[in-house]
């Protein structure tokens, strides 16, 4: 009797170490190198980059993983944002000993942490692009005055631009439109992204649709987006969304990139129940319910990197 409680005792403790590390367990997202977050077009004031990642970073922390907030240029273009960008990382570097870093971005941020690994990909363990607008969207082509395919009514563009101006002022706090956001749609419509693809090709996906190289020059790449605008009935942003989607003209999208727009080197999902703010935890965290938390997402990410040695 006494043999076989030990038996099972033993069995047990076989069993439970075999077992992945679960999501909660110490060192979880303790990644060999720092993960540094940058922000998109929307790091504006009232929620600046501090807050943008609502309760991202913490999360992270908690399990081992060094996090650093990246704070660049709000709108501009992708290549100012980027040089602002490696002067972040090459001071996180000094502070922090690595000889690394893990860059997140999303939205406007996947092309800026792109610029990074593309320019020095010997500080880069890996690239992860989160609602990454990797090959424009259709919104800032609208922004600019050029209507997709001449498909949408004036109509339909008018309701497209009240949702895109009625996001912009809720993130700024500010009732007109800033006026570098132009440069900033520029860098991120269609025509000004395929620019940047030609001069940093890295990751990016050949095909219209597909993944793109998972290494290249050393870097990991990695994306993952949400492909539903409307996610939560208390969420004040999510009827602009709804507005703004209608850009894409019945292609899967997440408000404000086409879920094809985001793939970068490995795609981890392209279709996650979130619209483009949720990929941020936003706003204040009224997500979709009925999806993984987005914070969780994260969480998983790191511990990814974690296993891959990054
Ligand atoms: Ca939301």
């Amino acid at each position: 009797m006494k043999q076989s409680i030990w038996k099972y005792f033993v069995s047990l403790l076989a069993a439970l170490l075999l077992l992945p590390a679960p999501s909660w367990a110490q060192g979880y997202t303790q990644t060999r190198y720092p993960i540094v977050l940058v922000h998109g077009l929307f790091g504006f004031d009232n929620i600046g980059p501090l807050g943008y990642w609502h309760d991202i970073p913490s999360s992270l922390r908690n399990d081992g993983a060094r996090v650093y907030l990246a704070q660049v240029s709000a709108a501009n273009s992708t290549e100012v944002r980027g040089e602002q960008l490696l002067a972040q990382v090459k001071q996180i570097l000094a502070a922090s000993g690595a000889a690394k870093v893990n860059l997140i971005g999303h939205s406007h941020g996947g092309p800026t942490i792109r610029y990074v690994a593309s320019v020095r990909p010997d500080l880069v363990a890996s690239v992860t692009s989160v609602g990454g607008v990797n090959k424009g969207s259709k919104v800032a082509d609208i922004m600019l005055g050029v209507a997709p395919d001449g498909t949408l009514s004036q109509a339909v563009l008018g309701s497209i631009a009240t949702g895109l101006g009625q996001i912009i002022s809720f993130l700024s706090g500010s009732p007109t439109l800033p006026q570098n956001a132009v440069n900033a749609a520029k860098s991120l419509s269609t025509a000004g992204s395929a620019r940047f693809n030609a001069a940093h090709p890295q990751g990016v996906p050949a095909t219209a649709c597909g993944e793109g190289a998972y290494m290249v020059n050393g870097v990991r790449y990695f994306s993952w987006s949400g492909a539903q605008p409307y996610t939560n009935i208390l969420d004040v942003l999510d009827p602009a969304l709804a507005l703004t989607s209608l850009a894409f003209a019945g292609a899967k999208n997440d408000g404000l990139v086409a879920s094809c727009s985001t793939h970068l080197g490995q795609v981890i999902r392209d279709d996650y129940g979130m619209n483009h703010l949720d990929e941020v935890n936003q706003t204040i965290g009224l997500v979709n319910l009925f999806e993984t938390n987005p914070v969780t997402l994260y969480r998983q990410h790191a511990n990814r990197l974690k296993n891959l040695g990054l």
